[in-house]
């Protein structure tokens, strides 16, 4: 009854849209990869609050090395002062990011702020004013972010006007009706076909992508397809940014998700599970892209106690092998989403690299018409039965599970047991409307 009283006040003092809710779960606490309620009622988590949690909740190393700093300098504007910790982050991003070249780096404090970043920085580039994104992305909710997402969430307020957005290799729903490999790339040669007419090649100044692309559906890119994008870019002169902000730092099998194609990008931007929680973020590229008149700067960006836990973060990811371990229980996981795959019409679609997996539901599997409802109600479901997972999409209908890294295959198999009874759950009826006519929909 406490939650139903939080969730009630909260009503009244948030407006929907700053939030998107998939079940009434207030936290008390969390330890590695659980976490439990105010009724202290414990739940496996395969969200990790979107990814954030890759080393797993409340590591004692990274709250020590977050204290520590903190007891000696509270408050310390890295704009004007100077301070060892954060240029330590900033050192060492710049060494495990790819690209041997001269790189510089921007902190932030999210996902969104990093790619401002990467907007400010585009849209100055001499000569060169255009930007090239893809549908069905969420690069964040800050202006220039805002404008270069392609989901549906995104759409609702007009963008800048420098950003063209061309389709994401969406194979399961082709936007061309292709099929790959059979398509011979349509993708590809639509974006060149962009760079003949509205986007003159020469007016591009970079293209942004995610390797991996989440929140518009857990959708893996042909390797080919990012391939021939690197090339255009090379050929053009165009420089390519990858966001890594969801994938980045361990969760795709390696440390970063653009590793997994090969591919050197110019520039790539980090957030989420960088600070393991506390707001951090950066965008890290070749020195040569920074102009002065693209300022970027903020009081308190790359604070050195967070830039401490940061550190510890990263550090942990690389001595644990936390992206070994993510592609290797990454590989079950996609094993045992398959078996449910055969085993329930309703799945239209299984995919993912090392952890992080999206199960598409549809109504039917020729009509491949989305089956929103049943995802809500499947997602609602889980959370009653302890598992935490969310609703990705650009039709809302792909269940994501987006675990800490640190989980093993013993948390797979409880994780498949639970989504199992709660599909099939849902297709009893076991679920109704009106529980989740609240949870319908991003
Ligand atoms: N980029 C990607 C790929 C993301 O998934 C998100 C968040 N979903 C963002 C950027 C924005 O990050 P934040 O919410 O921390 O601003």
């Amino acid at each position: 009854m406490k939650e139903k009283n939080i969730i009630e006040r909260e009503k009244k003092v948030y407006p929907e849209t700053f939030f998107i809710r998939f079940y009434p779960m207030v936290v008390a606490k969390a330890k590695g990869f659980k976490v439990w309620d105010q009724n202290g009622k414990e739940y496996l988590d395969f969200n990790a609050s979107w990814a954030v949690a890759n080393v797993g909740y409340n590591n004692e190393r990274i709250i020590n090395s977050f204290i520590e700093v903190y007891k000696e300098i509270t408050a310390l504007s890295l704009t004007t002062f100077s301070h060892e910790k954060s240029l330590e982050l900033a050192e060492e991003l710049i060494k495990i990011t790819p690209g041997s070249f001269d790189k510089k780096v921007i902190f932030g404090f999210s996902g969104s702020d990093a790619n401002e970043a990467v907007y400010k920085v585009l849209s100055t580039r001499k000569g060169r004013f255009r930007i090239i994104s893809f549908t069905g992305s969420y690069h964040g909710q800050t202006m220039g972010a805002y404008s270069m997402s392609g989901h549906p969430a995104l759409s609702k307020i007009r963008g800048l006007n420098n950003v063209v957005k061309v389709p994401y290799p969406y194979c399961y729903r082709c936007p061309f009706n292709e099929s790959y490999p059979g398509c011979s790339l349509a993708c590809i040669e639509y974006i060149k076909h962009v760079m003949k007419t509205i986007a003159p090649s020469q007016s591009v100044s970079g293209i942004v992508v995610e390797p991996f692309q989440s929140d518009g559906g857990d959708i893996l890119p042909p390797l080919e397809f990012m391939k021939e994008l690197k090339r255009l870019c090379e050929e053009n002169d165009i420089w390519l940014i990858s966001d890594e902000v969801k994938v980045g730092l361990g969760r795709t099998g390696k440390i970063w998700g653009i590793e997994n194609f090969d591919i050197i990008p110019d520039g790539l931007t980090v957030g989420k599970p960088l600070g393991s929680g506390l707001p951090i973020s950066a965008f890290i590229a070749k020195s040569e892209m920074f102009s002065p008149d693209a300022m970027h700067l903020f009081t308190l960006a790359g604070h050195p106690a967070i830039a401490a836990a940061a550190l510890a973060t990263i550090k942990i990811i690389i001595e644990e092998k936390l992206h070994e371990n993510a592609k290797f229980v990454g590989e079950y996981l996609l094993k045992r989403l398959k078996e449910l795959y055969d085993k329930y019409e309703i799945i239209g679609d299984v995919r993912g690299i090392g952890l992080i997996a999206g199960i598409e539901l549809v109504k039917n599997r020729r009509s491949k018409e989305p089956a929103k409802i049943e995802t809500a109600k499947i997602v609602y479901r889980l959370w009653q039965l302890g598992l935490l997972t969310s609703y990705v999409g650009i039709h809302s209908n792909v269940i994501e599970l987006t675990p800490p890294l640190i989980i093993s295959k013993k948390e797979v198999d409880e994780a498949i047991e639970k989504i199992d009874v709660a599909i099939n759950d849902v297709i009893k009826g076991k679920v109704s409307d009106e529980e989740i006519k609240e949870y319908a929909g991003w």
